[in-house]
């Protein structure tokens, strides 16, 4: 019987971010622009067995659904075997992936037999001039065709994500209304946020989700009540639609008040937010199965330092320079 994380503000952390590492084959306009550049004598990610004793010790603290994101999870060769351990971990109930799909044609089926249950994959733009001008690669048909394979594969849901960004893709609903017409996906249009980084190019491109939210209204969707487990998404639906749509808009009131979860950076860190200011590093108690206990019991200690909310309307992006290092 496991125990849960629970936070001075009463909020519980069944659910794990984890980074797989800091790389990434895409040159994402709002988050790598020149790519990313390995600094040399870095430490390397987590290995297979650090993820697994680290794994063990969330779920020890109720831990039920995991998420590898990074960097590009994909570009991991330990990926399949990283999904059984966190499938064969008792109490981790969801195994998901954020991915940018490129490795998806010839890994989404692998995948799925190792025990991946949820695949969220970006998709910033529909038309294929405008998705290379924002990731920097020109790799959307083989994207959308590894889409079209999960979907045949039984995967509990997929998603899609798309950053809203002004002058660049905010014109594209007339296309994802007719790709969500017969396809059971959903796509989450998310605002865009502000990073270390990326300053000017926030100023010049972040956009509001409720002009879009206004859109879809007139357009027939229907905002779809709050599941009790759900995520910060506000999710609509449409009668002649197969898909849905759900908007994450951060900049949000009470966007953090139904926070549930916590994130590990690929090097072992703790993050209690993704734009928080402390992060304790795991690692080293995730060097033999009988530092457990002492795992557990640091997890629990660093609750009472959770914030209520992140001060991202303040500027105060916090440690991350971009969502690489973190994972979104
Ligand atoms: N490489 C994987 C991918 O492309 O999905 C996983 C990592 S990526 C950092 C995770 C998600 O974060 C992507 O959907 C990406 O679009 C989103 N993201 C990155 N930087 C962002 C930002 N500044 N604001 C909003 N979303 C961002």
């Amino acid at each position: 019987m496991s125990v849960q994380l629970h936070d001075r503000f009463g909020r519980s952390f069944p659910y794990l971010r984890l980074s797989l590492l800091e790389a990434c084959n895409f040159r994402c306009s709002y988050c790598l622009p020149e790519g990313f550049r390995a600094t040399a004598g870095r430490p390397r990610p987590l290995d297979a067995e650090e993820i697994r004793r680290l794994l063990a010790g969330f779920a020890h603290l109720g831990l039920r659904k995991l998420r590898y994101t990074g960097g590009e999870p994909s570009l991991r060769r330990d990926l399949p075997e990283l999904i059984r351990i966190a499938a064969a971990t008792p109490g981790i109930e969801r195994v998901a992936l954020t991915t940018n799909g490129t490795r998806l044609p010839e890994r989404v089926a692998v995948w799925r037999t190792a025990g991946l249950t949820h695949l969220n994959v970006s998709v910033d733009a529909l038309e294929r001039e405008r998705f290379a001008t924002i990731t920097g690669h020109d790799r959307l048909p083989e994207i959308l065709e590894g889409i079209e394979q999960a979907l045949t594969l039984g995967y509990a849901a997929i998603k899609l994500n798309a950053v809203l960004l002004r002058g660049l893709n905010d014109d594209q609903l007339p296309q994802w209304f007719d790709y969500l017409r017969e396809r059971r996906v959903s796509v989450r249009f998310i605002e865009l946020m502000q990073t270390g980084d990326n300053l000017a190019y926030f100023q010049r491109h972040h956009l509001r989700a409720e002009s879009l939210e206004a859109l879809l209204m007139a357009r027939g969707w229907r905002l779809l009540p709050r599941a009790a487990d759900a995520g910060p998404a506000r999710e609509y639906q449409h009668a002649d639609y197969a898909g849905r749509i759900g908007i994450i808009a951060p900049y949000s009131k009470d966007f953090c008040a139904g926070c549930n979860r916590l994130r590990v950076t690929s090097l072992g860190d703790l993050r209690l937010c993704l734009f928080g200011n402390v992060g304790i590093p795991l690692r080293p108690l995730l060097q033999c199965d009988t530092q457990l206990p002492q795992l557990v019991a640091t997890l629990g200690g660093q609750m009472s330092l959770k914030q209520l909310g992140h001060r991202l309307d303040a500027g105060e992006t916090g440690l991350t320079p971009n969502l690489s290092t973190i994972g979104g």
